[in-house]
């Protein structure tokens, strides 16, 4: 078992800085000295609590799979749809991209995270502390990627528009979908990664390397050859690059490899697909034969004429100012990397944090459109389908959304401290 001079020193993520944790204590909260990243929070330590709503939420999760979601009633024809159907209407309208998309953030990722965060806490829970390093940098690796709450959003401002038109009741499934986001977003405001990590044993070291983990360590002789595991923030002296974190498995490098120029590649994508995402329709609406495409602007317009503001907003920041932040603040973090700048350091990192955090709200749009794809299909009386711009605009979302995850900000200090 690790002891807690394994925790003492730890490198911060954001900007690289080694600095030493202080004993915990309740309600602390500690931030980085120089970027004011959080290092650890008031939840550090619990297991129970985010093992419990966990469970709740994978429980709920099952009726919110298997029971119907929606109903809507158009002229005497009555429909009903489940978490999956548009998924279903997707596929067969032949985007099996965004079908495969939906399907992996709204059904799988939600199932597969909550189950293996449901074995990981048990296993600490019982003292069985084997190979969850791996399982649960696993586990943090797929958080950005399932987006339980912003579907339900997305089920939201579908509902709303539809109820404009058309009857629309929330059934059995819905309101145990609304349950079970409930129960997960609990978990995760429980859930430190530190606790998990503070407890993992490390272990043995290869023969090529050696961690050092003593707090009375000189802290400015180590710093030159120690690397920083980017998964648990392990700080693992005299390990080679390429080499493997003793606590999480995650291959250890200096920075990023290759983090410049995949993230100035993906950034490059990301505009290039963000002009077809916002000129090409998302969505056509057909009532009695009548053909309405909307693009992403033209929706959040509907949404205003309607006086649906909160949702016009939510839809307008998420779906436009969002992507182009994103790609707008990447490009700046890149070129004041490649000019060495010192200044607005602080700025730019807290900036990053922010777009990293928001970025996967931008897929609204995406489930808006699969919701009412999955439940208006009246025919020729009332239908939704998908239109082209759906894909490039779900491409410049991921693309930027793993751009965030290919950056370095750190490669913003080490160029600020050159030049
Ligand atoms: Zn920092
Ligand atoms: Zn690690």
């Amino acid at each position: 078992m690790a002891t807690a001079e394994n925790q003492a020193r730890v490198a911060c993520p954001d900007c690289g800085l080694v600095q030493r944790l202080p004993p915990r204590r309740r309600r602390y909260v500690v931030e980085c000295r120089r970027c004011a990243r959080l290092l650890a929070g008031t939840a550090t330590g619990r297991v129970d609590a985010p093992l419990a709503f966990a469970l709740a939420a994978l429980l709920l999760l099952i009726p919110a799979t298997v029971e119907p979601m929606l109903s809507v009633a158009s002229h005497g024809a009555e429909r009903t749809c489940w978490l999956w159907s548009g998924i279903v209407g997707l596929w067969q309208e032949g985007f099996a991209p965004l079908a495969v998309i939906v399907g992996a953030f709204c059904v799988a990722f939600p199932y597969v995270y909550l189950a293996a965060l449901i074995a990981a806490l048990a296993a600490l829970r019982l003292g069985a502390r084997a190979h969850i390093g791996a399982v649960f940098r696993w586990i943090m690796r797929l958080r950005p990627w399932m987006m339980l709450e912003i579907f339900l959003v997305g089920c939201f401002v579908a509902y709303s528009r539809l109820r404009l038109v058309v009857g629309v009741h929330v059934l059995a499934g819905g309101w145990c979908l609304m349950a079970a986001t409930g129960a997960l977003l609990l978990a995760l405001t429980q859930l430190e990664e530190r606790t998990v990590w503070e407890v993992l044993p490390l272990r043995r070291a290869r023969p090529y390397s050696r961690w050092h983990s003593s707090p009375h360590a000189g802290e400015r002789g180590e710093q030159g050859q120690a690397i920083a595991c980017t998964a648990c923030e392990l700080l693992v002296t005299g390990a080679h690059a390429g080499g493997a974190c003793p606590r999480c498995g995650a291959a250890l490098h200096h920075r990023k490899p290759y983090a410049f120029r995949v993230t100035a590649a993906l950034v490059a994508a990301g505009f290039m697909l963000y002009v077809p995402a916002n000129a090409l329709p998302v969505l056509t609406l057909v009532s009695f034969g009548d053909e309405q495409s909307n693009t992403i602007i033209t929706g959040v317009l509907e949404l205003i004429h309607n006086r649906l503001w909160p949702l016009a907003i939510i839809v307008f920041l998420a779906s436009i100012v969002v992507p182009l932040l994103k790609l707008c603040g990447l490009t700046w973090m890149l070129l004041a990397t490649l000019q060495g700048s010192q200044r607005t350091l602080l700025a730019r990192t807290r900036f990053f944090r922010f777009i990293d955090t928001v970025g996967s709200w931008s897929n609204i749009d995406v489930f808006v459109a699969s919701v009412l794809v999955g439940l208006l299909q009246f025919g020729a009386i009332a239908q939704a389908r998908a239109g082209g711009g759906l894909v490039a605009f779900a491409a410049v979302v991921i693309l930027t959304m793993i751009a965030t995850r290919t950056f370095d900000t750190r490669l913003m200090w080490d160029a600020s401290q050159r030049g």
